[in-house]
């Protein structure tokens, strides 16, 4: 991971900060649509979006596809991300994911199965003005950069799933186990051996290696996305089912174990389903400048490819 794709994020965050601080200072607040919009394309050239014209008004909301390329390896880790904004109802942090009684939420879930990508959420927890009542949890200075990166922050459906009816609950999983978007790529982030419940049943030498050994470009954001809900799943009571599974596709890892923990679907196959070793051919025709199929764009506001 490059230091060139920290500061691409990084400037896609401090636009997005300044814009919410100046419409809060201002007394009017922001959406979540409005925030990508202004900020996404200061990534580039590292961070790469394509926006699709809007077939169905409203119909596609703020998903879009993320997918992060080694071009070298051809690697590559794709995800569905949807945006959300962190808000306050009588004192109380939310998150609210459970539009039209959890339609959208199964809507995503589906869109996700669909691209075969895990389902995620990218939230937008404000900028200085919105935030100065949230405790610091890093280095306790006022304005720290732990605090900044929180302003866009990644969490997986799978883990604030079984919350989905509380707005509260989901903010406090958001603002305790989410993961910063810049901590995503940043290189000064050790990477950590993830000791997930299955372990022990995994006969894989490549997928223990995996989750065991230190991991690069898009292997690395996938294992730093899956630790988090591997970690999740540890310190849940039910017990481990290690049977094995099959991956469709062109998967890194074709065979998983098939343990669902609490989560609607095995979570190995959830999320390793997005780590491929070439491209979706939409990716392809989007870097060539070839037009994209109505399937896809009809199903997401864009497309964002980052080469890692
Ligand atoms: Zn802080």
């Amino acid at each position: 991971m490059t230091a060139a794709l920290l500061d691409a994020f990084g400037r896609v965050r401090d636009t997005a900060e300044q814009y919410m601080d100046e419409r809060d200072r201002a007394g009017l607040g922001w959406v979540e649509e409005s925030v990508t919009d202004i900020s996404i394309h200061k990534g580039l050239p590292d961070v790469r979006v394509t926006q699709f014209n809007r077939r169905e008004e409203g119909a596609v909301g703020a998903d879009y596809l993320w997918w992060w390329l080694d071009e070298d390896t051809t690697e590559c880790f794709g995800m569905l991300v949807q945006a959300k904004r962190l808000n306050q109802a009588t004192g109380r942090w939310t998150v609210d994911i459970g539009h039209r009684g959890g339609k959208q939420l199964g809507d995503l879930r589906r869109t996700a199965r669909y691209y075969e990508v895990p389902a995620m959420f990218a939230v937008y927890t404000g900028g200085l003005i919105f935030r100065r009542g949230l405790p610091c949890l890093h280095d306790k200075e006022p304005n720290c950069l732990g605090c900044r990166r929180m302003a866009i922050s990644i969490i997986s459906a799978y883990q604030i799933w079984a919350s989905w009816e509380s707005p509260v609950d989901t903010a406090t999983m958001v603002l305790n186990d989410s993961i910063p978007l810049e901590n995503l790529v940043d290189p000064a982030l050790p990477a950590e051996a993830v000791r997930d419940l299955n372990l022990r049943a995994i006969t894989s030498p490549e997928l223990r290696s995996f989750l065991l050994q230190g991991q690069r470009g898009p292997r690395e954001v996938a294992k730093r996305i899956f630790a988090a809900v591997s970690r999740q799943r540890s310190i849940s009571f039910s017990a481990a089912i290690a049977e094995p599974m099959t991956i469709a596709s062109e998967p890194i890892f074709p065979v998983v174990p098939r343990d669902t923990g609490h989560y609607p679907n095995s979570y190995f196959e959830h999320f390793l389903r997005g780590l491929r070793t070439n491209p979706p051919s939409y990716i392809r025709d989007i870097q060539q400048n070839r037009p994209t199929a109505p399937e896809i764009a009809d199903r997401v506001a864009g497309v964002v490819v980052i080469t890692v």
